[in-house]
């Protein structure tokens, strides 16, 4: 039996594209495997990452770093978006460190230590510049103070300080330097309050890989391993790990001048062969990619034919030999000449992050690569 569709990832270029990234710096790697690991599989993106090198793993919410815990991954985690409400005495328990940067998430993990009898590990974090997470310039000497009093009396362990940025991905933009300077400026103010935490960490994939002066100790990486370059037009040796294809499902001639698909936003201009491909927008493939977006099929670079729909689209192939069955490649690594997530980002104004993290749920996740054991 072979799939209908599938988005099949190769753990081998997870590895190796983290163990790339190993070697660009001395600082210790994060995989970061928030949203199902951009869409490949949290479990399976969060082992190979282990496996090529990285010691630590990044998540946003609460359930993904439980998740992690609950597979029986031992590896340090941070979570680092956290609502009112949220397991946190559960987390605590499973060793999940906790980022904070408010005083209410500070004193309901105060509160959740105390519950669970445990001292949380929590990580600060400072805006230095992004205008989103983290403490803001007037709240940061207040919380640090408020951490230290709590790390005294061993309710938190404070392990690191940390911040993102805003423009990482655009370098020599002027805001990189400014955020770097706040970090540092950061950390002073908590070292005169007595806290100087062991791990300082700023750095995602784009700051990896162009800015060794911001790595510290530690780096976040996401799209990276995943095999996406977020700066344009240099890939740094990544290699994409996902190939989302799926079987053609029907193929038939049809006449010059015939609408295509819900709103015939496609004619055909003579006779030709149309194949239809059994992905949507329910299975993630946004519908603004109705006759825009690459594909490969038969060999060949073709246009997605009119609109996308929930679970379908079609594609005008000319008079190329297409059968049922065919491989529909709409993104991989683009070793034959198949278009990549990139590709699919140019054609929809958006990022490779959204095109393979948007990846829905109806498609089997399949593996490749696997480690020998
Ligand atoms: C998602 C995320 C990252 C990873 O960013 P990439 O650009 O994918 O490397 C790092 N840090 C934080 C806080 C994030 O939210």
């Amino acid at each position: 039996m072979s799939l209908q569709s599938e988005a099949r990832v190769d753990l081998a270029a997870i590895r190796a594209n983290v163990a790339t990234v190993r070697g660009l710096t001395s600082a210790d790697v994060m995989a970061v495997v928030k949203a199902d690991g951009y869409g490949h599989g949290l479990v399976p993106a969060a082992r190979a990452a282990l496996a090529g090198g990285a010691s630590w793993l990044g998540v946003a919410t609460l359930d993904e770093a439980l998740a992690v815990r609950a597979a029986g991954i031992t590896a340090p985690v941070l979570a680092w978006l956290i609502a009112p409400k949220q397991p946190l005495r559960e987390a605590i328990e499973a060793d999940v460190e906790l980022s904070v940067a408010t005083d209410w998430l500070l004193e309901d993990v105060v509160a959740a230590a105390a519950q669970a009898g445990r001292t949380a590990r929590v990580q600060l974090k400072v805006d230095t510049g992004l205008g989103r997470g983290g403490a803001g310039r007037a709240e940061w000497p207040e919380l640090v103070a408020t951490a230290a009093k709590h790390a005294a009396a061993g309710a938190v362990e404070i392990t690191a300080i940390w911040s993102h940025f805003a423009r990482a991905d655009e370098p020599g933009d002027p805001s990189i330097v400014m955020q770097q300077e706040n970090f540092g400026a950061a950390l002073a103010i908590a070292k005169d309050r007595g806290v100087d935490p062991p791990i300082r960490h700023l750095a995602n994939t784009a700051a990896t890989l162009t800015l060794p002066e911001a790595h510290y100790d530690l780096v976040r990486v996401g799209i990276g391993m995943y095999g996406y370059s977020p700066i344009p037009g240099r890939t740094f040796g990544l290699r994409p790990a996902m190939t989302m294809r799926g079987s053609v499902a029907v193929v038939k001639r049809l006449p010059a001048g015939h609408g295509i698909s819900y709103g015939h936003i496609y004619t055909t201009s003579r006779e030709t062969t149309v194949a239809l491909v059994p992905l949507g927008y329910g299975d993630g493939i946004p519908r603004q990619a109705s006759n825009i977006a690459p594909l490969w099929i038969g060999g060949r670079r073709h246009t997605i034919s009119g609109r996308v729909c929930m679970d379908q689209f079609v594609v005008d192939v000319g008079d190329l030999p297409v059968d049922v069955g065919d491989d529909a490649v709409l993104f991989g690594p683009g070793d034959d000449g198949e278009p990549t997530a990139d590709d699919w980002a140019a054609a929809l104004d958006t990022i490779s992050y959204e095109i393979v993290t948007r990846v829905g749920a109806r498609v089997p996740r399949t593996y490749v690569g696997e480690e020998i054991a």
